[in-house]
């Protein structure tokens, strides 16, 4: 086992189901159903930089495939394809084997079919590109935020933060929490089902991977808006909250990434069908704050009116 396309032969390919034509052909064949337009989005994890080079592969696998659905699911986009572009420093057969592995449980999960990809030597990168269907009109966008929507977010974020500082040695973490913020890091839940369940309800919604205040202000910015959120009513897992680091534990909170979670706008005349959307698809749904009129910004007040601000509004790789 070690050429090109033993790898790809054994790993990777299997019988199309949903494609008409799937991994072996230069092109994979597809069709998509009938008055749905293609939901489309790539993303890149590098060695080193998206995680540590002897990170466990079969969560690395879930986690290449996972930060993708979360795009579909942050654009309520239904799961139908997904196209793996892989470098590998060699050909480790148990290394490929678990890292197939996770990627195609996750895969299978949502429904997702892999239908094409590439192998090639080279520094570990994995290049994950996800093809989803989303009827047009109802593809949640982040520039249809409107004055006067909510603003949502599922579960709560800054876990992941706090098991990459956990890791780093800026925390020290035990137990429960140690576990939560550490799976949380590495095997995130794409919030796919709350994603169609928000079709036809939220104005616009973007995944939370760089950070609730960034990953915010690019709906605010794109949909010219300003946001205000209220401090005490944002979310904060167990963890977070025990921690023992307030300083740190509102920098996760509001700066961390890797989260995973949807940040939603939709009108307050729908708070009720969100939190029932929310309990369908098993996922906390919060009311945080509000859109405003006004020039592009995200600002954090607590309850006596005071800002809130940390270090930090997220992760930029060239900031
Ligand atoms: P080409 O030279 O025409 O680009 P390749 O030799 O790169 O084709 O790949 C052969 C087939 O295997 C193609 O259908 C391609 O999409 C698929 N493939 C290659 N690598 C992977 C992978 N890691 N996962 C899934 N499919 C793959
Ligand atoms: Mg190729």
């Amino acid at each position: 086992m070690s050429t090109e396309f033993e790898i790809i032969r054994r790993y990777f390919a299997r019988p199309a189901r949903t494609a008409l034509l799937g991994v072996g052909d230069d092109c994979a064949l597809v069709r998509t159903r009938a008055g749905t337009t293609l939901a489309v989005s790539t993303d890149m994890m590098i060695a080193g930089t998206h995680f540590f080079a002897d990170a466990e592969a079969d969560t690395l696998g879930h986690k290449a495939l996972a930060v993708n659905l979360s795009d579909l699911a942050a654009m309520g986009a239904h799961p139908r394809w997904a196209l793996l572009a892989l470098a590998l420093p060699r050909a480790n057969g148990k290394w490929i084997a678990a890292f197939a592995r996770g990627f195609l449980r996750l895969a299978r999960r949502f429904g997702a079919e892999l239908i094409g990809g590439d192998t090639t030597r080279g520094p570990l990168a994995i290049c994950v590109t996800v093809i989803g269907e989303v009827p047009r009109q109802l593809a949640l966008r982040r520039d249809a935020a409107r004055a006067g929507d909510d603003i949502w977010v599922s579960g709560a974020t800054g876990e992941a933060a706090l098991g990459l500082a956990h890791l780093e040695g800026r925390v020290g973490l035990e137990g429960k929490a140690r576990q939560a913020c550490l799976e949380r890091l590495h095997a995130p839940e794409p919030r796919v089902a709350l994603g169609l369940r928000l079709r036809g309800l939220a104005h616009s919604a973007i995944d939370v991977s760089d950070g609730l205040l960034a990953d915010l202000g690019h709906i605010a910015r794109a949909s010219g808006v300003a946001a205000e959120l209220r401090w005490e009513d944002i979310p904060r897992a167990p963890a977070i909250a025990s921690c023992g680091n307030a300083a740190l534990a509102k920098r996760c909170v509001l700066a961390g990434g890797d989260d995973y979670e949807l940040v939603f706008t939709a009108p307050a005349s729908l708070r009720s069908r969100i939190v029932a959307a929310g309990k369908k698809a098993r996922v906390l749904v919060t009311a945080i704050g509000t859109v405003v009129a006004g020039k592009p910004a995200v600002r954090v007040r607590d309850a006596r009116g005071k800002p809130v601000t940390t270090s930090r509004a997220g992760f930029d790789h060239f900031a």
